[in-house]
């Protein structure tokens, strides 16, 4: 990316608009989707998605687990969609059965027009199963679009968007996709890109038909983010070519466990009620009752240089976060496991220190390597 701006109407550019766009296709899991790139973040791409397939008026059915899921609901409430927000509490995963009997239920006349998800919910550090979703909205015999924010799950949890029969897969550059914030990027089915050009709302910068048009000839309609395109070519071929995406989805699954297994150890509860949606990208911990969560996530900034997230929406003050996406390794994890106990121990929380980062190693050396001698 540290290089100099080229001309984005000139035939190099063509070439890496291509490039770009065939890497994006690999890591949403589609052959036929279409990838849409703005100069902007994942909130884009979500408005983007939303007022390119759906009218104002028009049905929508969203459950609320936390920041990120709820942030759908309101943010399609301000377009003037029909919005029927499920709460379900921090911590929960969409229940399916719940989900295939509202549509079941749904209106004859006017039904839900889509169906939206968050991938992995950011707030939480709960994955919810897609995939379980679409055969939800199968078994309802249920022909809603199926709209899913993967902001913090693409790259890095295995995400399948033509297996799914997803509509509209919706990131950011800034995630698993390992560059500097400033992408947004959606990919959109046949069947989706069919809809938007027969309605959809309002839109101008958001309108996916001038950037389909300019793109066959590998041009965007606005001047775009030429530097940040450099970065995701890069950043595709080390995910699709290099390390291969299996192998990425495996990295990650490893460093999960291995923060899981210190967070229990330290004997604080992950707010991911169910194990099975544990989340590979981020992990969600209640810090001991009268501690506040800020003060610890500050005190490990100041003092150890360590960023981790703070607890947001409902768990802000009781919660902090771990993220472990992108560009990480066995090391980072370490590291970030020894700063917490750091932090810990100079603000007198009862952990013993060392016993995250006893359990993590464990946790690596049973994934390949032998447990070395003396070491029960
Ligand atoms: N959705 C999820 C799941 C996120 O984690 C985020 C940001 O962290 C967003 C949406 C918003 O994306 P952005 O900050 O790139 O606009």
């Amino acid at each position: 990316m540290d290089r100099s701006v080229i001309d984005h109407r000139g035939p190099e550019f063509a070439a890496l608009t291509e490039a770009v766009r065939v890497g994006l296709r690999k890591v949403f899991g589609t052959e036929d989707g279409v990838p849409i790139l703005y100069p902007g973040s994942g909130t884009g791409a979500i408005e983007a998605a939303l007022v390119n397939v759906l009218s104002p008026g028009e049905r929508v059915l969203v459950y609320n687990y936390g920041v990120f899921s709820g942030g759908l609901a309101m943010m399609a409430r301000k377009f003037g969609f029909e919005v029927d927000e499920v709460p379900l509490g921090y911590g929960k995963t969409i229940p399916l059965e719940d989900l295939e009997a509202r549509l079941r239920a749904d209106s004859a006349t006017e039904p839900y027009r889509a169906v939206l998800v968050v991938h992995n919910e950011t707030s939480t550090g709960v994955t919810i199963d897609v995939e379980g979703v679409r055969r939800a909205m199968d078994a309802a015999q249920h022909d809603a679009l199926l709209i899913v924010d993967t902001v913090s799950s693409l790259a890095s949890i295995e995400f399948l968007m033509d297996a799914w029969r997803v509509d509209v897969a919706v990131c950011g550059s800034q995630k698993g996709l390992m560059l500097p914030p400033g992408l947004g990027i959606l990919c959109a089915s046949p069947r989706a890109v069919a809809i938007s050009q027969r309605g959809g709302s309002p839109r101008h910068f958001w309108d996916w038909a001038p950037i389909m048009r300019e793109n066959r000839i590998g041009l965007f309609p606005y001047t775009p983010a030429t530097l940040m395109l450099f970065g995701l070519r890069e950043a595709l071929a080390m995910l699709v070519d290099e390390e291969g995406l299996p192998a990425v989805y495996a990295r990650h699954a490893r460093l999960a466990s291995a923060v899981r297994a210190a967070v229990q150890a330290w004997g604080l509860p992950i707010v991911c009620e169910d194990p099975s949606c544990y989340s590979n990208t981020i992990t969600t911990v209640r810090v001991p009752e009268g501690l506040d969560s800020n003060q610890l996530t500050t005190h490990a900034r100041e003092k150890y240089s360590l960023s981790l997230g703070g607890g947001i929406g409902e768990l802000s003050g009781v919660a902090f976060r771990i993220g472990h996406l992108g560009a990480l390794n066995e090391l980072e994890v370490l590291a970030t496991i020894a700063g917490c106990e750091l932090t810990f121990a100079d603000l007198g929380i009862g952990v013993e220190p060392g016993s995250g980062l006893l359990a993590s190693q464990r946790t690596f050396l049973r994934s390949g390597v032998r447990e070395p001698v003396g070491v029960a």
